[in-house]
């Protein structure tokens, strides 16, 4: 239940009416050089798995050109390419990482967009990327869902591992979702996952915290209410992932007031939330987690309590400090 007035009926109209495709893009910075036939980046870290495991997954992040939405809050487009990489370049990024890797059993394979935009990853090189995946149990794609349609059926015929798809809820506040610009209404996102449950395929939510035009107990309000809708139509798991600027847009509705880069203790707060729920794993992510507290006496107890907390799926003991919002 919502006491304090709406943050974003607060907001003057044209700054809410600016944020468009154009708007958005006028504002971003330029992108980082990189190179087609190398990722951008890869990282394992220890996540629980359904089963209760906590297992080494590795993260690749795929260099491929840039995803045709642009969503407000988004700063992934920072390392694509403007064209589609060449066929066989999304395999050879992958074949260069493996060749480094130690072994671990599960595997996602992050796009800086949608797995499923063919202009991204090309049909033609599913059947390489299958292959060099044979010797995973899970591997987990992220994908928008106006792209969640056969081809997924497609590649997972392909696939030995498991396949799992992450997709972007963002929040269930249905006038935010719009202000987000992220062109898909609940129904859509609802109709991917039944498409994928129908299909033998896990989903994974990711869920924001905090959008633009809320207020701290609003963004926590909508993020627990997101993390409902995921589990109540099916969706497996999720992450929260509290809202931050450096993308151009989100630096200037920071400026402006629009925006509020969330605290800590909410996110502690959602998290405590959606483990207690126990519909299925809820993570935090933790990237970052310095830029959402002010305090250095307990920064970093309250990292190891998300960190704690994301790997065991259990409560763990409240960090308290005078810093703390009453
Ligand atoms: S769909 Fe995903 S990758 Fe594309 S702009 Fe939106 S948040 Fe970014
Ligand atoms: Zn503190």
């Amino acid at each position: 239940m919502i006491t304090e007035k709406p943050f974003f009926q607060n907001m003057s109209k044209p700054i809410e009416a600016t944020i468009k495709n154009q708007w958005i893009v006028a504002n971003r910075g330029t992108k980082n050089p990189v190179d087609s036939q190398k990722p951008y980046g890869w990282l394992i870290e220890k996540e629980r798995t359904a089963e209760g495991a906590i297992e080494d997954t590795a993260i690749i992040f795929l260099t491929n050109r840039e995803c045709p939405f642009h969503c407000l809050m988004c700063d992934l487009w920072k390392n694509t390419t403007d064209k589609s990489v060449p066929i066989g370049a999304i395999p050879n990024q992958i074949k260069g990482v493996l060749k480094q890797m130690p072994k671990v059993k599960h595997l996602k394979l992050y796009n800086s967009g949608s797995f499923f935009d063919k202009n991204a990853i090309a049909i033609a090189d599913y059947e390489a990327i299958a292959d060099l995946l044979s010797g995973f149990e899970t591997v987990i794609v992220e994908s928008h869902p106006k792209f969640i349609d056969e081809k997924v059926l497609g590649f997972k015929k392909l696939l030995k591992p498991e396949l799992q798809v992450a997709i972007g809820l963002e929040t269930v506040h249905p006038e935010m979702l719009k202000k987000l610009n992220k062109q898909m209404t609940l129904d859509d996102f609802e109709h991917s996952v039944n498409y994928l449950s129908q299909n033998g395929i896990k989903s994974r939510a990711f869920i924001l915290l905090r959008t633009p035009f809320m207020s701290e107990t609003e963004g926590i309000y909508w993020a627990k209410k997101s993390i409902d809708f995921a589990f109540n139509i099916g969706v497996e798991c999720c992450t929260v992932i509290p809202v931050r600027a450096g993308n151009g847009a989100m630096d200037l509705l920071l400026q402006q007031g629009a925006f509020c880069l969330p605290n800590i203790q909410s996110l502690e707060t959602v998290l405590e939330y959606g483990i207690s729920l126990n519909n299925g794993r809820v993570f935090a992510d933790i990237w970052d987690l310095e830029k959402f507290s002010n305090c250095q006496k307990c920064m970093e107890q309250k990292t190891i309590r998300l960190s704690k907390m994301n790997l065991t799926q259990q409560l763990t003991n409240h960090v308290n400090c005078t810093c703390e919002v009453v």
